[in-house]
């Protein structure tokens, strides 16, 4: 008694379809999000690479001094607006102010050999 009823199949494939409607709406809200954070990312990585490029000794003439560099300085600057600076993070939100090893190490040089 399976025979096939045109009309329960239209009900049938209607709800599919509503499902499927909504899923698609929440999908697409959710693929608007992502979207609209990697633009916004984007955005943020291009000024960043941009200030770091103003940054950027000319070159070496070797004439080191004792203060802080000024690139240093603008580095420590982003890093304080909350964002990495290091290689591992670069350009990344430092969530919650949350301190980096790496940032600090580039900002304060803890390369560099420092005499007290
Ligand atoms: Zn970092």
């Amino acid at each position: 008694m399976n025979q096939p009823d045109p009309f329960t199949d239209f009900q049938r494939l209607s709800a599919e379809a509503d499902n499927l409607a909504h899923d698609l709406a929440k999908f697409r809200q959710e693929l608007n999000n992502v979207l609209e954070q990697n633009a916004e990312l984007v955005i943020e990585n291009k000024h960043l690479r941009g200030r770091l490029n103003d940054l950027a000794p000319q070159s070496e003439h070797g004439s080191q001094k004792d203060e802080m560099l000024p690139s240093r300085r603008n580095l420590e600057k982003l890093y304080d607006a909350g964002y990495h600076i290091c290689n591992m993070m670069y350009g990344a939100r430092r969530e919650n102010n949350e301190p980096c090893a790496f940032c600090t190490a580039i900002i304060y040089g803890s390369g560099n050999r420092t005499n007290h």
